[in-house]
């Protein structure tokens, strides 16, 4: 489940291309986290098999006819955004959708081969960088496996969400649970160690046995990272319109932050360390490329729907696939968001992810830069005002990290300290 989508999905009009994001962007700034040329890349491939009732993520459902013309506009897309990582080594790829497993092991092999070609892949094939690829476990095969691990891919993550078709169901996912751990030798056969899993809790009706059950069936399998979301209702999609029509009532808040609880204590006994509030991993095995999000560092961003950063801007492509396929600006991508850099915004998106990490945010430098703002005090009482709310543990330490209890209450705290940023006009 990649979380790449930093705007809403309701502004969908192209307002130009990508090309702006590029050409406009003065030299990077020495002081702040993306003075260094992009490291990172996401591409989103846009296609599913079916749409699941909870989805807000873009997605189309594949007819398989326009595959091969997305694949091209996706190439002659990484065409205009390479010279943008400089020909130094790309850190992390990630791979996100949609379902990237859906697209044919062919057209596969043209995006890794030309990965290949624009870019400085040796930190990833020396094992130092990571390439992840989301999988869904119907579309996983053999060859596909084959073609990913030549390509130099080192990581999947495989979208289980749950093991018991009760929950699967409710959740309108059409996948089969059994086909999880076959698919996940597949790739290991290949060459591909490293594994991720994503599950959903809250589920309408589940019970803690049920939520537990997943777990273990989890940790049965050879994974060392696992992403566990309490189910959200985003607006718009059909889970809430269910909901809404009274097809089902929404796990009560206090079984949900008890199964939260339940997942952390049970993970932790399984070697398993939370680093954000909904990831957990073996020593080492944190998503890096995730990891870059949480700290504002830069990543280009290819796809319909991709959203990247870029020297402190911000961007959406456009979502629709037509639009994407239909407008090409020297390669570059219609887009339906454009921030250019501001200070202030930077740190409230730098607040709002970094908080949300095990090491906390970076407390030294959030008050230098807000006192540029001219907010240093308001920020640092806001930090003592969720310290004295029980949530951060030391407003006076390096990094204000959450307790146990202030991971429940995550975003309250991104909203304090984002708020005292705020000024009114
Ligand atoms: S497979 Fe994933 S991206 Fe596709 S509709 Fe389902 S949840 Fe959304």
């Amino acid at each position: 489940m990649a979380d790449n989508t930093a705007f809403s999905l309701s502004k969908q009009r192209s307002i130009g291309t990508s090309a702006m994001v590029f050409t406009d962007q003065p030299a990077p700034r020495a002081s702040v986290s993306h003075a260094e040329k992009a490291r990172s890349l996401y591409i989103h491939i846009p296609f599913c098999a079916h749409k699941c009732h909870y989805c807000d993520f873009y997605s189309i459902v594949d007819q398989q006819d326009r595959q091969q013309a997305f694949t091209d506009r996706l190439v002659r897309e990484l065409r205009a955004q390479a010279p943008f990582a400089d020909d130094r080594p790309l850190e992390t790829i990630f791979v996100g959708g949609g379902t990237p497993s859906l697209l044919a092991p062919k057209l596969w092999k043209t995006i890794l081969q030309e990965l290949d070609r624009l870019f400085d892949l040796s930190a990833i094939r020396e094992g130092t960088g990571e390439f992840s690829i989301e999988n869904n476990p119907e579309s996983v095969s053999p060859q596909l496996a084959q073609v990913y691990a030549q390509g130099g891919v080192n990581r999947i993550s495989m979208g289980a969400q749950s093991f018991n078709p009760i929950q699967l169901k409710a959740l309108d996912r059409t996948h089969d649970p059994e086909k999880v751990p076959g698919a996940i030798e597949a790739f290991q056969r290949a060459g591909i160690h490293r594994v991720s899993l994503d599950l959903i809790f809250a589920v309408p009706d589940q019970t803690m046995d049920q939520w537990d059950t997943d777990l273990r069936t989890a940790l049965a399998l050879p994974i060392e990272h696992l992403s566990a979301y309490g189910l959200t209702y985003e607006p718009g999609t059909a889970m809430t319109a269910r909901l809404s029509r009274g097809e089902f009532t929404q796990m009560p808040d206090d079984i949900e932050a008890e199964m939260y609880l339940h997942t952390i204590k049970t993970l932790r006994a399984h070697g398993y360390e939370r680093y954000e509030v909904s990831n957990h991993a073996k020593p080492g095995a944190a998503c890096r490329h995730n990891l870059n999000y949480w700290t504002s560092k830069d990543w280009l961003a290819v796809g319909p729907s991709a959203s990247g950063h870029f020297r402190g801007a911000r961007w959406k492509n456009t979502p629709r696939l037509d639009d994407y396929l239909k407008l090409d600006d020297n390669g570059f991508a219609p887009i339906c968001d454009y921030e250019t850099p501001d200070e202030r915004r930077e740190l409230m998106d730098l607040l709002m992810t970094s908080i949300r990490l095990t090491q906390g945010c970076d407390a030294k430098s959030a008050l230098t830069r807000a006192q540029t703002l001219g907010c240093e005090d308001q920020l640092m009482l806001a930090a003592v005002m969720c310290q004295d709310q029980g949530w951060v543990i030391d407003a006076d330490a390096d990094f204000w990290q959450l307790n146990d209890d202030g991971f429940l209450f995550a975003d309250r705290v991104a909203r304090e300290l984002i708020g005292a940023l705020i000024v009114d006009d």
